[in-house]
């Protein structure tokens, strides 16, 4: 199955002004598709951890999609451009439709009236300022397109902005329907227990693990709602049904509730 990876940039996220939703619905949205994420990876708003980033995850081979979000915008601290630029290699060159698509939006917004002058300043040309050989996502209201780089075949590198309804308008209309058909999401079913205690679940975990090295199970405790969910995800709906299916035989002594 294709994996897929992401990388979240900006200060606020490591000082935990804002919490990373692109990253969990992205990883979401990717499970669902069959691209489910291996890694997601956090950086601040630091050139050299972007690029290190993004050199990272476009060397590991198993990784089909790599999106990166986040720092597309037209204040210095946004620097995503310029840094996929350094780490694909690509030098950055002045695109004149986003340019001019910039110019439009500015009309269109009043904003060109606002500042007395249709001239776009030196955040707005930044934001126009691309890798070379990018394939552009338009961003519906927003005026950093979306990029997209193909590494090797089937193999591209996405650029996304940060905010989030932006975000997810450029993966819904121009990703997903262009760049992750054709894989098959993995099935996954679950059991809920009223207070059981996880240790209980250990050996009979372990031995399922043995016996279906494809399937993959865990322990989500959930403290709030005092019920341990144990959760199976596997290409193969059956041997995930069989999983749970053999928790229940083996584990007589706590009775999952009904879904
Ligand atoms: P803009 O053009 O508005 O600057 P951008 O693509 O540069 O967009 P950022 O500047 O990085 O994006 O972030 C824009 C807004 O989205 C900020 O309020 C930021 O906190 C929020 N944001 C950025 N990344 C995330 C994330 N991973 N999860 C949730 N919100 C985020
Ligand atoms: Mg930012």
């Amino acid at each position: 199955m294709p994996e897929s990876s992401i990388i979240a940039i900006g200060n606020e996220l490591l000082r935990g002004f804002t919490v990373d939703t692109n990253s969990n619905w992205l990883a979401g949205r990717l499970f669902a598709l069959g691209y489910p994420a291996r890694v997601i990876t956090v950086v601040g708003d630091t050139d050299e951890d972007i690029v290190a980033a993004i050199q990272d995850h476009t060397e590991r081979q198993s990784l089909a999609r790599i999106l990166v979000c986040g720092g597309l915008g037209p204040t210095p601290d946004d620097r995503t451009y310029a840094a996929v630029g350094r780490a694909l290699g690509r030098p950055l060159r002045y695109n004149r439709m986003i340019g001019a698509q910039m110019q439009n939006l500015m009309f269109a917004r009043r904003i060109a009236g606002l500042r007395g002058t249709a001239e776009l300043n030196a955040g707005n040309r930044k934001m126009a300022m691309l890798p070379e050989g990018a394939i552009l996502l338009s961003n519906g209201h927003g005026m950093a397109p979306g990029l997209a780089f193909a590494l090797d075949p089937d193999r591209y590198l996405f650029v996304l902005p940060g905010v989030p309804s932006e975000l997810r308008s450029v993966f819904e209309q121009e990703i997903e329907p262009r760049f992750l058909l054709g894989s098959q999401a993995d099935a996954v079913a679950e059991l809920h227990y009223a207070s059981a205690p996880e240790s209980a679940f250990h050996d009979v975990m372990q031995a399922l693990e043995r016996e279906y090295p494809d399937v993959s199970l865990g322990s989500y405790p959930q403290t709030e709602r005092r019920e341990l969910i144990l959760r199976a995800t596997g290409p193969d709906p059956a041997r995930v049904k069989a999983v749970l299916k053999a928790i229940r035989i083996r584990m007589t002594r706590y009775t999952p509730l009904e879904a």
